[in-house]
């Protein structure tokens, strides 16, 4: 069993990333700037924005960030929005979710200039990548794709199935393994709470991709010999013996399932910190003007 390593492979990216930002500025080129709005305190959101912040520092670029308390109104967070779509000086920005119950999602999403939603998640962005054009993808599938083909994993032909069908992750990750290029061409099943006995279609499984949010929800009775287990799932799980009072628990039963696959990702240092890796990686597209001219 060979144990993907997001977090190396996360630092190898950003490495690379940092030295075409040295490059670009050595060449008299503008410092990518990522923003990044933030409603509200919820203790996970709070410290995905700020290691977003940080990983900017590190690398090299520049960066706002802009926190609103969880009272901000609808038109408030447009405007700011309106006004992030013109700002020359920011490249890419990103509006950290879940938002709260009075603020419509989707009409704050659709509101994000597409050229600047390093997120991947205006329809625009969607609609293209469905339609194979340049488009930024959401950072979470572009992570595990990157993961993939940094490993050398075979997916031609493989059944691929994916557990989850959010518009962040399950969804556009089931089409990208299914299109015409590396690492995709596989045959892709997709899962969810609806379907009837999950465990007939995760042990078909040669890649199989869980997006739930439910420790230890895939068993190794559920998984093939030799398969592929990618792990998205990252569940707050209570642990006194930590400072933070918690610990971060995957969907996959790692300690049995580890032992039949042919590459797993541990929760947490597996798909988590690729997240950012690739954020920065559509911010640096954004500067270069890569996806939209
Ligand atoms: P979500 O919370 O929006 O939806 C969960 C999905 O799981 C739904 O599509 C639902 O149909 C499906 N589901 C629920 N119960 C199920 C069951 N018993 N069997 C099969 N399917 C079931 O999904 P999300 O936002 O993609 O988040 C999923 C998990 O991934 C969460 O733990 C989240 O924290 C994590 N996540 C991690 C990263 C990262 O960077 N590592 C990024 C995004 C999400």
């Amino acid at each position: 069993m060979t144990l993907l390593d997001g977090k190396k492979t996360s630092e190898v990216i950003q490495d690379e990333i940092a030295a075409e930002v040295a490059q670009i500025k050595a060449n008299g080129g503008k410092t990518p700037h990522l923003a990044a709005v933030l409603v509200g305190n919820d203790g996970g959101s709070v410290t995905y924005v700020n290691n977003k912040v940080l990983t900017c520092e590190r690398i090299g670029f520049g960066s706002s960030l802009i926190r609103y308390e969880d009272t901000v109104t609808e038109e408030e967070l447009l405007n700011k929005i309106k006004e992030l779509n013109e700002d020359e000086g920011v490249d890419g920005f990103i509006v950290q979710l879940p938002l709260p119950k009075h603020i419509n999602s989707n009409k704050v999403i659709e509101a994000i200039d597409p050229k600047k939603d390093v997120d991947g998640f205006h329809p625009t962005n969607v609609g293209r990548m469905v339609a194979g054009l340049p488009a930024y993808l959401p950072a979470t599938p572009a992570g595990i794709l990157e993961l993939l083909k940094r490993y050398n994993i075979e997916t031609l032909g493989k059944h691929c199935v994916v557990i989850g069908r959010s518009n962040i992750v399950g969804t556009p990750m089931s089409i990208l393994m299914s299109k015409c290029s590396y690492p995709g061409e596989s045959t892709v099943t997709i899962c969810h709470r609806n379907t009837v006995n999950l465990a007939h279609h995760t042990r078909q499984a040669d890649i199989l991709i869980v997006a739930v949010g439910k420790p230890g929800l895939v068993t190794a009775d559920m998984v093939k010999e030799g398969a592929v287990v990618i792990d998205v799932g990252t569940t707050r799980v209570p642990d006194a013996s930590r400072k933070s009072g918690f610990r971060l628990r995957g969907d996959v039963d790692f300690e049995n399932v580890a032992e039949k696959c042919s590459y797993i990702t541990p929760v947490p240092g597996g798909v988590g910190p690729l997240t950012i890796a690739m954020l920065m990686m559509n911010t640096l597209k954004a500067a270069k003007k890569e996806v939209y001219s």
